[in-house]
Order: C-alpha cells, then sequence, then structure tokens
C-alpha cells in the first residue's frame, strides 16, 4: 500500500461486535496505532468508581466528575507494541481493571457526559494526527474522525455477541460467575444508553460499510476488511 495519504480507519458498532478484534488484527496486517476508545471511557469510569463518583444506580455526580477531569489523566504506552498499546490511568496500567463487572455495569453512564466525551475525544484526535491509525467505539467515524479513510459498523445478532462475550469474560475473568442472560441484558442496556443519549450517540454513519460477522470466522471478517480497505485506498490514490 502506498503512503502518500494519512490512512485512518474507523470502526464503530454495538456492543461486544468484536471491533476491538478486528481493529487489532488489521493494526498488526497493516502496521497501524490501534487506539481502543471504549478503553478510555473505561479508565474514567475505573476513576469515577474509585474514588466514589457514582450513585448506587450508577449515575455519574455530573459536577463532581467533571470537577475531577483535570485529575483524570487518560493515555496509552506503546513502547511494547503500537497495534495493541497498554492503557494507562494517571501513569498506572489499568488494562484489566477496566475490563470488571463494576466497570461494564457504570461505563455507558459515564460516557453519556459530554465534558468527559469532550476531553477524550480530544486526546484521540490528537493521537490519530500524526499516525495511521485505526480506532474502535460507538462515535469514531461520525464524530472523532468524520473525515475517516474508511468507516467500518460492525453488527452481529445480539445472541451470538452474549455468547461471545460470555466466553471472554469466562477466559480472562477468573472470578466471573455471571450468567449469560446477564451479559446479554448488560450489553443490552449499553447499547440502548449509547443510541439513545443526547451527545454523540451511536449511529451508523452515512459512507460506512456494514459488516454484519455473525457468520464470519475472524479470519473472514479480516480478509473481507482488508478488501475494503484496499479497494477504498486505492480509490483515493487516484
Ligand atoms: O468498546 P467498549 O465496549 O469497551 O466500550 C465501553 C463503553 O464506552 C461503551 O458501551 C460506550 O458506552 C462507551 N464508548 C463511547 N464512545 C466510544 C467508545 C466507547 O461512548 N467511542
Amino acid at each position: 500500500m502506498e503512503e502518500t495519504k494519512q490512512l485512518i480507519i474507523a470502526i464503530d458498532g454495538y456492543s461486544s461486535c468484536g471491533k476491538s478484534t478486528l481493529a487489532k488484527a488489521l493494526a498488526k496486517s497493516l502496521n497501524l496505532l490501534f487506539i481502543d476508545t471504549g478503553a478510555m471511557y473505561r479508565a474514567v469510569t475505573l476513576f469515577a468508581l474509585q474514588n466514589n463518583l457514582l450513585d448506587s444506580e450508577g449515575q455519574p455526580d455530573s459536577k463532581k466528575l467533571e470537577q475531577m477531569l483535570p485529575a483524570i489523566d487518560v493515555s496509552f504506552d506503546i513502547s511494547q507494541s503500537i497495534q495493541n498499546p497498554v492503557i494507562l490511568l494517571n501513569g498506572e496500567n489499568v488494562q484489566n481493571e477496566i475490563r470488571s463487572v463494576e466497570v461494564n455495569a457504570n461505563v455507558s453512564k459515564v460516557a453519556a457526559n459530554s465534558l468527559v466525551r469532550k476531553k477524550l475525544v480530544e486526546a484521540q484526535r490528537k493521537l490519530g494526527r500524526t499516525t495511521h491509525v485505526v480506532l474502535d467505539g460507538r462515535d469514531v467515524g461520525t464524530v472523532v474522525f468524520p473525515d475517516a479513510t474508511v468507516k467500518l459498523f460492525l453488527t452481529a445478532s445480539p445472541d451470538i455477541r452474549a455468547q461471545r462475550r460470555y466466553t471472554e469474560l469466562k477466559q480472562t475473568n477468573p472470578s466471573f460467575n455471571g450468567t449469560i442472560e446477564e451479559v446479554k441484558a448488560n450489553l443490552l442496556e449499553r447499547d440502548h444508553i449509547d443510541t439513545t443519549r443526547a451527545d454523540s450517540p451511536l449511529v451508523k454513519a452515512a459512507d460506512a460499510i456494514e459488516i454484519d460477522n455473525s457468520d464470519l470466522t475472524m479470519e473472514g471478517q479480516l480478509e473481507l476488511a482488508l478488501q475494503i480497505i484496499k479497494n477504498k485506498y486505492s480509490q483515493l490514490q487516484k
């Protein structure tokens, strides 16, 4: 692939659609910086949980959260790998902590806060300004990089998403003892909050290409995405 234009690949979609898996595979194939924007919202949520900024319903105390924002530094450590950088909260590796059940349960409410979004969107734009990137999230093709080179919108059936997420949680979190029904309820709740919030709701960009990966293998999905990217990129070089 010729490198005359900055490549920005934006992947949006519902919860647990395999966006990060695809983004990481693309980062590896094309040697791109991978920005997991969901991890950034998760890190802010972890901070909010650690500092008692959420009520028992998981609603953030907006005033307190907004006051604390300057004290929250979310960044990525790219020293080991640009294709799978480590998420840092105030300089500390929180890769595992941000995948907890508590963070899952609260992240969409924290992510609905406009000042949180403003701060993280600015950071994402800064990261993507100087290098070829692949980002995944809910608003990366609509708000963060509306001029992205390629926009993909991933979907999969709720049952398949719940099954994948349940298997992942079982494998990665030894203390996880939830049921598949609970996992499905959590991802549908997050979808609901993400698609109905006032600021930057999850929506498919008009120029995004939809991939339903319900019946695709990871390899099949990667191949399809690479084909779409190559076609788009070669059109842009003309
Ligand atoms: O992608 P992941 O499931 O880790 O994202 C966690 C949550 O962060 C999402 O459910 C959503 O509420 C929020 N998010 C967002 N905008 C993004 C990425 C994630 O609002 N760009």
